[in-house]
C-alpha cells in the first residue's frame, strides 16, 4: 500500500540540506510539512565555492534576485575555468562556459580552426569566444544586450545561510540536533522516524539524505552500496584554506596542477578559497599540505583542513522512502566545479517526480537511472583532464597516462582524434564546445578536419575566422573590469562583511 507523502525530514543542513529545503519549501512547501535536522556539533564540508552556470537556473526557480544573492554570500562571477599545468608544466588553457565560433550543421566550429590552424591563420582556439576573451581581460558585466553565460564563486557557508532564509520563509522549520539513530518499519524497511540525542523524535513520511558522506540514511541505515571510481579518479584527499584577497577577484577558477595533484583558487570578494586535491598513494597530507601553503597568495585566515573522500556513486541515489544528495548521494572532485550542480539535478528531479501518494517503483528507477547517467557522463569529462596529458614528468601523471579508463570516454577520445568529431548525449551535463575545449586544451589534435572546410577558399576562411574575432573582440571592449562591476553591482562595505562560519 502505498503512504501518501505530507511529512518531508531533511538529514543535514550544509549546502545540499539547505538548497533541497529552499526548493521544495518554495514549490511544495504548502502541501507539506518540512522540517530540516542538523548539528553544529558536526558543522559541514565547509568547502563548495565555485559553480557552473546551471545555478542560474535553480536560482530562477527561487525567485532568487541576483544581486541581493551576490551581495549576502560575497560573490563574484565565473566565466570558466584556467586549467594550469594539466597539459604539460608551463601550459595553460581555459575551459570557459561561452559557445566558440560558429558552427556549421555538418561540422564545428573546431573543423574550420583546425585548418586555420594548418595554414597558420589562428593562435588559440579561445580567441573565438566572448567568455574566454572576457577571463582572459579580467572584464565582466551582466548586461541587457550582452548575454555572457557565467557562474559564481560564493562562500558555501553564506550561501546554506541565504538558502535557509529561503527555506524558512516557506515554512521549512529547522531543527538543530544530532542524530543518533534512525529507525525503519520493521515490515518494509522504509524510514519511520529520527531519534535525536537529546531524546526528541522527528518523524516523516519521506526522507531526503543531506548528512555528508557519511550517508546517515541512505547508506548507514539502507545500505544502498557505493561503487568506488578511485581507479579511475586517483584523487582522495584535498586540504582546504582560506587567505586575504591580494588583488581583485578574477572572473575565473584557477586549477593549477602540481606534481601529484591539482591546486582550487577560488576568488571571491572578501577573501580566497584555497585547496588541494591529491592522491594519498603520491604525496602525504603533510607533503600536500606543505605544497598548498607555498602556493598561496595572501595571508592564511584559516589553519588548513584536510579532508578525506572516496571517489564514486551510490548505487541507488533513491531508496525505499529516502533520496541522497550531495555528499551523502557520492562523490567526484571538485576539478569541473559540478557536485553543487548534480545537488541541484536532484533537488529538481525529486520536484519532478514528488511522491505525493507514495513512493511507487517506476518514480525510484527513472530517478536513479537519471542520476547515473548523468554522474557517468560528468565522471568520464573529469578523467579526460588526467588522462590525456603530456606530463610524464612524475608517477602520479605517468599513472594517470597510462590508467584503464571507461570505454565511453575510449570512444569519445578516439573519435575526436581520427576525425575531430564530438557529440554530445541528449541530456548531458557538458555539450560539444566543452569537451573540444578540454580535449583541444589537454593536447589532443585530431588528425583531419571534416571536408566541408574546404568548400572555403584560404581567403574566405581567413574571412570567416577574423570576422568571428573581430566580433568577440568588440564585444568583450564594451565591458567593464569584473571588480569596477562587482563594486557597483553588488558589494558591501568590509565592515558589513557576514561572518562565515566555514573553516
Ligand atoms: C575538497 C572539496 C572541494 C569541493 N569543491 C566544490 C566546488 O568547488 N564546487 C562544487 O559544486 N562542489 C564542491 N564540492 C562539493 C560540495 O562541497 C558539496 O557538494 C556541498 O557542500 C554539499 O555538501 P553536503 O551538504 O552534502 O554535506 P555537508 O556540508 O557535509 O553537510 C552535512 C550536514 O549534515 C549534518 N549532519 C551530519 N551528521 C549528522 C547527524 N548525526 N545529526 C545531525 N546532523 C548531521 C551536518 O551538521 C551538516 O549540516 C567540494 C567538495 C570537497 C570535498
Amino acid at each position: 500500500m502505498h503512504q501518501p507523502v505530507k511529512k518531508v525530514v531533511i538529514a543535514g543542513g550544509g549546502t545540499a540540506g539547505w538548497m533541497a529545503a529552499a526548493a521544495v519549501g518554495k514549490v511544495l512547501g504548502k502541501t507539506l510539512d518540512i522540517t530540516l535536522v542538523e548539528s553544529d556539533e558536526i558543522g559541514t564540508v565547509g568547502v563548495g565555492e565555485a559553480t557552473i552556470p546551471t545555478i542560474l537556473t535553480l536560482h530562477e526557480v527561487l525567485k532568487i534576485k541576483e544581486q541581493d544573492f551576490l551581495t549576502a554570500v560575497q560573490g563574484t562571477f565565473k566565466l570558466g575555468i584556467s586549467f594550469e599545468n594539466w597539459r604539460d608544466v608551463g601550459e595553460d588553457y581555459i575551459h570557459s562556459f561561452g559557445f566558440t565560433g560558429k558552427d556549421h550543421w555538418a561540422a564545428g566550429f573546431q573543423h574550420f580552426w583546425l585548418k586555420g590552424q594548418q595554414l597558420g591563420m589562428v593562435k588559440e582556439y579561445g580567441e573565438y569566444c566572448a567568455e574566454w576573451l572576457a577571463a582572459k581581460q579580467n572584464r565582466f558585466a551582466v548586461l541587457p544586450n550582452l548575454t555572457l553565460n557565467y557562474a559564481y564563486h560564493f562562500d558555501s557557508s553564506l550561501y546554506a545561510k541565504f538558502l535557509r532564509g529561503i527555506a524558512e520563509e516557506n515554512g521549512v522549520v529547522r531543527r538543530e540536533g544530532k542524530i543518533a539513530e534512525v529507525r525503519q518499519n520493521p515490515f518494509n524497511g522504509y524510514i519511520s522516524e529520527l531519534q535525536l540525542s537529546d531524546g526528541a523524535v522527528i518523524e516523516g513520511d519521506f526522507f531526503i539524505d543531506c548528512t555528508g558522506f557519511r550517508g546517515l540514511l541512505i547508506e548507514q541505515a539502507l545500505s544502498a552500496g557505493y561503487d568506488d571510481w578511485t581507479h579511475w579518479l586517483p584523487s582522495d584527499r584535498a586540504v582546504a584554506v582560506q587567505t586575504e584577497s591580494v588583488g581583485p577577484p578574477i572572473p575565473y577558477t584557477r586549477a593549477i596542477a602540481h606534481e601529484s595533484g591539482w591546486q582550487w583558487r577560488i576568488p571571491l570578494q572578501h577573501r580566497v578559497g584555497n585547496g588541494l586535491v591529491f592522491s594519498s598513494k603520491f604525496w602525504s597530507e603533510d607533503e600536500a599540505t606543505e605544497k598548498l601553503l607555498s602556493n598561496v597568495q595572501g595571508a592564511q585566515i584559516t589553519d588548513p583542513r584536510v579532508i578525506r573522500f572516496q571517489t564514486g556513486t551510490r548505487r541507488a541515489h533513491w531508496k525505499k522512502n529516502c533520496v541522497a544528495m550531495g555528499l551523502s548521494s557520492g562523490f567526484m572532485e571538485p576539478l569541473e566545479s559540478t557536485s553543487i550542480h548534480l545537488i541541484q539535478r536532484s533537488v529538481i528531479r525529486l520536484l519532478q517526480m514528488f511522491p505525493h501518494d507514495g513512493v511507487r517503483t517506476p518514480d525510484v528507477n527513472e530517478f536513479n537511472q537519471q542520476m547515473q547517467f548523468e554522474m557517468d557522463n560528468i565522471r568520464d569529462f573529469i578523467i579526460l583532464h588526467y588522462h590525456v596529458t603530456n606530463r610524464r614528468d612524475t608517477p602520479f601523471w605517468r599513472h594517470c597516462a597510462s590508467m584503464e579508463i571507461p570505454d565511453s570516454l575510449k570512444h569519445r577520445i578516439e573519435l575526436f582524434k581520427q576525425s575531430g568529431r564530438v557529440f554530445k548525449v541528449p541530456t548531458e551535463l557538458f555539450g560539444e564546445n566543452s569537451w573540444v575545449q578540454v580535449m583541444l586544451g589537454q593536447g589532443l589534435v585530431p588528425e583531419q578536419y571534416h571536408p566541408i572546410v574546404d568548400m572555403m577558399s584560404q581567403e574566405e576562411l581567413k574571412s570567416f575566422l577574423e570576422g568571428i574575432k573581430g566580433s568577440v573582440g568588440n564585444m568583450v571592449a564594451q565591458l567593464p573590469e569584473h571588480q569596477q562591476f562587482i563594486n557597483h553591482y553588488c558589494s558591501i562595505p568590509t565592515s558589513a562583511v557576514p561572518q562565515s562560519r566555514s573553516a
